[in-house]
């Protein structure tokens, strides 16, 4: 064996003695999927395929270029203004993924000197932004306002801008920040915050017009496409336009599938079941589960070990259920879990059928 794969495979085993081992599997289309994140199921709609199949033809395959070399299709303009629209602010911009554009506006806003603080349960995209930009990070406990606070207080003073990194619905856990308070925070200790609303539901959006607030998400979650996007004054924008590597350095998102977001965009608002749908069904789970209501469409079941969240998925695959058994390193050591995720195609029997096979198991 070469010394490359050697190393591979050694790096490999150890992952398995784990019970961290990955691997990719294709989905089982005779199952019910519960771990995907197509919450308003439109990924499929007719109509968003046919707005990228529109597109396909009139602007080709893809971008062509980076946004700033070839011109700027038409097709992002029209996405952009649905965007700033749909979030209350003034102007929005689009990236080639909700990674990248993460990865691009931590390190315009903060670098050297200045200091980062993030949720600890943060995506692993803000914490690689916030690795890239040279900036200091300290974590605060998982919404606790006071850990925040006393940061804000005690370490904030010591560097020349903070930038606090948090998210609106937390990916693995389905519980929400408290953006007001924060910002509130935020503003007090001359502050800024980053919130990342990739698993939001494109619900209507009235008090976002938070100063040195910046809003960042993805169009392929609730809106079944690709792509990323920031929001928020149109003075930011222009300056992510003028400093974020990661719009200047990599071609634009494929103007068909933006065209595909900004009709799914348009369906989400338009069809407000959607995304009432896919929380009636978190509510309806966790009342058959006896758990905490469900403060979004996002639900974990914390098993603690490896082995128990995968053993655990296996028996509801094999009862017609994908579930994602999440493991660390994408959650905490020691709190592996199944990670529910509903959406707006589960029917109430879906439902009913899933929380009885997990009584029953
Ligand atoms: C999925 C996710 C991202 C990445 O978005 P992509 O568009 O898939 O790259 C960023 N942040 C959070 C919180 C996410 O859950």
């Amino acid at each position: 064996m070469s010394g490359l794969d050697a190393f591979c495979q050694q790096k490999l085993d150890a992952l398995r003695a784990k019970a961290q081992f990955r691997e990719l599997k294709t989905p089982h289309a005779s199952r019910i999927s519960f771990c995907n994140n197509d919450y308003l199921g439109l990924s499929a709609d007719a109509r968003v395929i046919a707005a990228g199949r529109d597109a396909l033809e009139k602007y080709g395959a893809g971008a062509r270029a980076s946004r700033l070399v070839e011109g700027s299709s038409e097709a992002y303009a029209a996405l952009e203004a649905a965007l700033a629209k749909a979030k209350g602010a003034e102007a929005a911009l689009v990236f080639g993924s909700g990674y990248l554009a993460n990865i691009g506006v931590v390190p315009a806003l903060v670098g050297r000197g200045d200091l980062i603080l993030a949720d600890r349960l943060v995506h692993a995209c803000m914490l690689d932004g916030a690795r890239l930009s040279g900036a200091d990070v300290m974590r605060f406990s998982h919404n606790s306002m006071e850990h925040l606070h006393t940061l804000l207080r005690d370490e904030r003073p010591n560097y020349a801008r903070c930038l606090i990194l948090t998210e609106t619905i937390f990916s693995m856990d389905g519980d929400r920040a408290p953006i007001e308070t924060i910002c509130g925070f935020a503003n007090a200790h001359h502050a800024w915050v980053l919130s990342d609303d990739a698993h939001g539901l494109y619900q209507p959006n009235p008090e976002s017009r938070i100063p040195n607030h910046v809003q960042l998400g993805t169009l392929s979650k609730a809106l079944g496409s690709y792509g990323g996007y920031v929001a928020g004054s149109r003075v930011l924008i222009d300056y992510l336009v003028n400093t974020a590597r990661s719009l200047i350095f990599s071609t634009g998102l494929p103007p068909a599938v933006g065209a595909s977001a900004h009709a799914a965009l348009e369906i989400a608002h338009a069809e407000p079941w959607r995304a009432e749908k896919a929380l009636s069904n978190a509510q309806l789970f966790c009342s058959l589960m006896g758990l905490k209501a469900a403060e979004s469409q996002i639900v974990p079941v914390i098993l603690e070990e490896n082995e128990k969240a995968l053993a655990a998925a296996q028996t509801l695959a094999d009862a017609g259920f994908s579930v994602a058994a999440i493991r660390p390193p994408t959650v905490p050591a020691n709190t592996a879990r199944l990670r529910f995720a509903f959406t707006a195609e589960h029917t109430t029997e879906d439902v009913q059928r899933l929380a009885g096979a997990i009584h029953s198991r």
